[in-house]
């Protein structure tokens, strides 16, 4: 099952100035100093992109951005390309965040279009689906989730499969201290993990499915040793090197 590698992101949201930023990633990158076999990014707010990625040079740590446009230039006030990106230093990007679904209306065909043009830009999308509480408690969670699954990847190939990431991150558990247990991650990872293998045969094996809703030191190694979860997509508790640092070292 070594068919792909852990990987950990933090998203630090409206968070962070760029002077906090470039110290918690000078400390994260000695934290982490001699970690090897699983990936690591940290996405800032886009005005500490490039500080952030300077502070970062050499180390193991990579930077994505939080959200990505799928235009190349032009009238978009607010968007930034994801050449833009890539020229600030980044390697990833969250889409289709569900703060991004639910606060500013982000479509599945927006998430799709901001994915595509990330993984044309060099970039690995990370495809963020979850469902809300009310979803879960109708019992609707698989067909939810599955279907921002197929509506996000609508049109990729194993290819592009094999580029990019997903994040399964349950709405009711973001933010509130309130975390899936494993077996309802690895339940919905496991689903996911199954469309995939509809859409792509064999490939879906090398896609990494992250976690993410409260991940916390205390229970990042119980959840990553699911079978189908392949690390953390982090929130608050990536806005702390040492804790974030901890999150890495159980993956
Ligand atoms: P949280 O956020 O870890 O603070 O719950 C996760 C996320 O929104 O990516």
């Amino acid at each position: 099952m070594a068919l792909r590698n852990k990987f950990v992101a933090g998203n630090w949201k409206m968070h962070l100035s760029v002077a906090e930023g470039v110290a918690l990633v000078t400390e994260l990158r000695a934290l982490l100093d001699g970690v090897a076999g699983v990936r690591v990014a940290v996405a800032p707010a886009f005005t500490a992109i490039h500080p952030v990625a300077d502070a970062l040079r050499g180390s193991l740590v990579e930077i994505g951005g939080q959200n990505v446009h799928w235009e190349k230039q032009g009238a978009f006030t607010g968007e930034v390309s994801p050449e833009m990106l890539v020229e600030a230093g980044a390697t990833c990007a969250i889409v289709g965040h569900s703060e991004r679904r639910q606060l500013f209306g982000e479509t599945d065909e927006g998430v799709r279009k901001r994915a595509r043009a990330a993984l044309d830009a060099g970039l690995t999308p990370i495809v963020c689906v979850g469902e809300t509480l009310a979803e879960r408690d109708a019992g609707r969670t698989l067909e939810v989730v599955g279907a921002q699954v197929r509506a996000g990847l609508e049109g990729f190939d194993a290819n592009d499969l094999a580029k990019l990431a997903i994040a399964y991150e349950p709405v009711w558990a973001i933010g509130t201290g309130r975390t899936a247990t494993s077996a309802q991650a690895q339940e919905v990872h496991a689903a996911i993990r199954a469309i995939l293998r509809e859409l792509v045969g064999d490939a879906a094996d090398c896609v990494p499915i992250q976690y993410g809703g409260s991940v916390k030191p205390e229970n990042a190694a119980e959840l990553m040793a699911q079978p189908d979860v392949d690390g953390a997509l982090v929130g608050g508790a990536s806005l702390s090197a040492a804790s974030f640092a901890a999150i890495v070292r159980a993956a």
